[in-house]
């Protein structure tokens, strides 16, 4: 199988970078449809149409709909076209960045996403979530392209709650193991291929920069600060786990992540959340030294990333539950089965268990 990787075709990040996305976009197009939340929309209008303005971009704003649904798809593609549009914008969180790479896709057009947050790997890859109106999940929508600019302005994500920065931790924690084990088991990343060098050396730093940055920037962003640490987890998060996961490969934690939201009580807690949880049960499924576990676990406690099934809501551990989540976590088509070894429900359902015992011992 040949190796592949992808990436977006530019990323700009930096403490006021919103100030630099007319000049950024302007070499896509001069005509752009800025698509915001209610949230993130008012957080960088004043900034980008400034910038829009000095480089002689022209931009419509609107605000996105709330679900990254094919209705709310047609609806800005529709208004894309008859604006006549050349570049679209996403402004915000996940599903607005979704819908974002959704429209420009369907209206054949480029796509600049500007993540508000760092709390997911989604902003770099070339995948949209698409929800039916009501927010159920649909279905994956692949995307034959990256975004074309990826631009994250670290002073509007040190500004948003500190639990989103960690959850974003806590799905670039995932990253490189899930990367090794597919890349033992030749597994296929994303775009198809196995992964490249390239793709694991950079998953392998986006765990490094954690061990290394992550409480330092959790306590920076709880000031609202922006400091070198900030910067270098919110490129872990958003390029380096992006990278690593899409050209990598996922395998058991984001399985087990899938298998949790079966339990409506874990529904409150945040994909990173459950993620984290994720790669512990992962860990001891893979029988990783204590040495290896050890620093996971001290990591997660100290930036406040669960390590046990209390921690994201599931207080009453009985055993069909957690045999509801091991049978969701291998169900067809799951990134478990990129293991290099043969997984079965059994296993995870016993990895599980033994995940949450040890977290507890290790928190007591
Ligand atoms: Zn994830």
């Amino acid at each position: 199988m040949a190796r592949i990787m992808i990436s977006p075709g530019r990323y700009v990040q930096g403490n006021g970078a919103i100030r630099l996305i007319g000049e950024e976009v302007k070499r896509l197009g001069s005509r752009v449809l800025v698509v915001g939340d209610r949230i993130a929309l008012p957080l960088v209008r004043e900034a980008a149409a400034k910038s829009f303005e000095k480089s002689g971009v022209t931009a419509q704003y609107e605000t996105f709909g709330g679900e990254c649904s094919m209705e709310e798809i047609d609806r800005l593609k529709d208004l894309a076209e008859a604006a006549g549009t050349e570049v679209v914008v996403g402004v915000g969180g996940g599903k607005t960045l979704d819908t974002a790479k959704a429209v420009a896709h369907f209206a054949g057009l480029p796509v600049v996403v500007a993540p508000t947050i760092a709390s997911t790997d989604a902003p770099c890859s070339a995948l949209s979530v698409i929800y039916t109106p009501e927010g159920v999940f649909e279905r994956y929508l692949v995307l034959p392209r990256n975004p074309d600019l990826v631009l994250v302005d670290t002073g509007i994500v040190a500004k948003a709650p500190v639990r989103l920065l960690v959850s974003g931790m806590g799905d670039a924690l995932a990253t490189w193991f899930e990367a090794d084990a597919s890349a033992r088991s030749y597994a296929r990343n994303l775009p198809g291929g196995n992964s490249t060098e390239a793709a694991l050396s950079l998953a392998r730093l986006c765990y490094e920069l954690l061990i290394e940055h992550g409480l330092r920037a959790k306590l920076a962003v709880e000031k609202g600060a922006v400091t070198e640490d900030v910067e270098k987890i919110v490129e872990a998060n958003t390029l380096l786990s992006g990278l690593g996961f899409e050209s990598g490969g996922l395998a058991a934690a984001h399985s087990v992540h899938n298998g949790l939201t079966a339990l409506e009580e874990t529904h409150h807690y945040y994909h990173g959340e459950k993620v984290a949880f994720g790669t512990v049960v992962q860990l001891v499924l893979e029988n990783r030294s204590n040495e290896e576990l050890e620093e996971v676990l001290s990591f997660c406690q100290s930036v406040g990333l669960p390590v046990t099934l209390r921690q994201i809501g599931i207080t009453d551990a009985s055993p069909e539950k957690i045999r509801r989540v091991a049978e969701s976590s291998c169900a067809e088509g799951e990134t478990i089965f990129n293991m290099p070894f043969p997984v079965t429900a059994e296993m995870v359902y016993d990895a599980i268990l033994a995940a949450d015992r040890i977290g507890e011992q290790y928190l007591a």
